[in-house]
C-alpha cells in the first residue's frame, strides 16, 4: 500500500513514526492487555498517559508554571465561545478580523457582550495582515482576540499585539508546534489538534492562571455551563468528565517525537520555513500561478494559489490526485489551490509538489 502526500488543510497528516507506534501499540498498550481506545480514563495507565502528554507538551512549548493546560471537546469552535463566556468581564472584547475563523469567533463573542471589530483585512480579502501597532484598541477591551495563521487564506502574524493590562488570546490551531512561541505574550492560546498534533476531536487551551475564576459580565461564574467552563474544568485537570483520551495519547506520542526525533520547535521551525520557502520560490519564479498574499505575511503552513481560470485549477487537482499529491483543493471562500504543508509533511512532499506544478505548467501555458 502507497502512502500518498497529503495537503489536507485538516485532518491533516501525522508523522508516520507516530502512527507506527500507534499501531504497535494498538492491542496491548503497555502490558495492559487492552488498547488506549478501550481503557479506563480513571485507570494507572492512562493517569500515566495524561500526565506525561502535559508534561512533554510544557516542555515542547515551554510553557511557563503559571499557565494550565486543559484538553476539551467540542474543537476550536467550541473555544471561540468558551473564551467570552470566561473572559469578558468587561463586557467588550477587541476581535482582529483576519479570516474566516476569526470572524467566527467575533460572531460568537457578540452573543455574550460587545465584540468590536478593532481592525480587519476584510477589504483586501484577508490578503495581509493589519498593523498591529497602529490599531486603537479600547482600554475597556476584557482582552484582544487574533488568529494566529488564517488557515483558509494562507497568512500569519508576524508581530502579536501587546497593550499593558490587556490579556491577549489566540487561535494557534493551524500554527501550533510549528514554530516556537513566547507563551508569556498571551493570557490564553487555544488550538484545535487536527491541524499540526492529532486527529480530531480535541481542542487544548493554554489559560493564564489569574485569569480563571470570572465570567462573562451579567452571569457569575456557576453560571457559565460546567463543560464550558475553563475555571472547572482545568481544577480536575480535565478529567470532570470522560476526556478524549485516544487524542490524548496521540497528543502525546506527537509531544514525544517533536521533543526526541525533531529536537524541539527550533529545528521544527527551520524544516517548515525551508519547506515553504521551496514552494514560495518557486511560486515566485514563474507567472502562470499565483499566490494573493502580501509577501511579508505569508503563512508557513497554508499555501494558496490560482492558476489562470476555475477550469485549469479543476484539472490540476484531478491530475495532482492522480500523482499521489491528494487534497490540494482550496477553501469555498477562496478557489484555487491550497497546498497545506503542516509538520508532517516531508520536504520530499512539497518537492514532488513543485516538480508536478512545473510539469503541469509547461504542459499548460
Ligand atoms: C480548523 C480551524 C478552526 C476550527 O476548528 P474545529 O476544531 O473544526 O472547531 C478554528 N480556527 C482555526 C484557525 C482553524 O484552522
Amino acid at each position: 500500500m502507497a502512502r500518498v502526500y497529503n495537503f489536507s488543510a485538516g485532518p491533516s497528516m501525522l508523522p508516520e513514526a507516530v502512527l507506527k507506534t500507534a499501531q504497535a501499540e494498538l492491542l496491548d498498550y503497555h502490558g495492559s492487555g487492552m488498547s488506549v481506545m478501550e481503557m479506563s480514563h480513571r485507570s494507572k495507565w492512562f493517569d500515566e498517559i495524561i500526565t506525561n502528554t502535559e508534561a512533554a507538551m510544557r516542555r515542547v512549548l515551554n510553557i511557563p508554571d503559571n499557565y494550565k493546560i486543559g484538553f476539551f471537546q467540542g474543537g476550536a469552535t467550541q473555544q471561540f465561545a468558551m473564551v467570552p463566556l470566561n473572559f469578558m468581564t468587561t463586557g467588550t472584547a477587541d476581535y482582529l478580523v483576519t479570516g474566516n475563523f476569526s470572524k467566527k469567533a467575533a460572531e460568537e463573542a457578540a452573543k455574550f457582550g460587545t465584540a468590536r471589530i478593532a481592525a480587519s483585512s476584510k477589504d483586501r480579502n484577508f490578503t495581509y495582515i493589519p498593523d498591529v501597532q497602529a490599531i486603537d484598541y479600547d482600554p475597556q477591551a476584557s482582552y484582544i482576540h487574533i488568529c494566529q495563521n488564517n488557515t483558509i487564506f494562507g497568512t500569519r502574524y508576524t508581530e502579536v499585539p501587546q497593550v499593558d493590562g490587556i490579556p491577549l488570546i489566540a487561535d494557534m490551531s493551524s500554527m501550533i508546534c510549528s514554530e516556537p512561541v513566547d507563551v508569556r505574550k498571551y493570557g490564553a492560546i487555544y488550538f484545535g489538534v487536527q491541524k499540526n498534533i492529532a486527529p480530531a476531536g480535541m481542542a487544548v487551551a493554554i489559560v493564564r492562571e489569574d485569569l480563571l475564576g470570572r465570567s462573562a459580565r451579567g452571569l457569575t461564574p456557576e453560571q457559565i455551563p460546567t463543560m464550558m467552563n475553563y475555571t472547572t474544568l482545568l481544577k480536575a485537570g480535565s478529567m470532570y468528565n470522560t476526556p478524549p483520551c485516544w487524542c490524548i495519547y496521540m497528543t502525546g506520542l506527537v509531544m514525544d517525537y517533536l521533543e526526541r526525533e525533531v529536537g524541539g520547535l527550533e529545528e521544527m521551525h527551520r524544516r517548515n520555513a525551508a519547506k515553504a520557502k521551496v514552494l514560495y520560490d518557486y511560486l515566485d519564479s514563474q507567472d502562470f500561478y499565483r499566490n494573493p498574499v502580501q509577501k511579508e505575511y505569508r503563512s508557513l503552513m497554508n499555501v494558496t494559489f490560482t492558476s489562470p481560470d476555475p477550469e485549469t485549477d479543476k484539472a490540476f487537482c484531478a491530475e495532482a490526485a492522480e500523482a499521489g499529491l491528494v487534497n490540494l483543493k482550496g477553501h469555498r471562500l477562496v478557489g484555487g489551490m491550497r497546498a497545506s504543508i503542516y509538520n508532517a509533511m516531508p520536504a520530499e512532499g512539497v518537492d514532488a509538489l513543485v516538480a508536478f506544478m512545473e510539469k503541469f505548467r509547461a504542459a499548460h501555458q
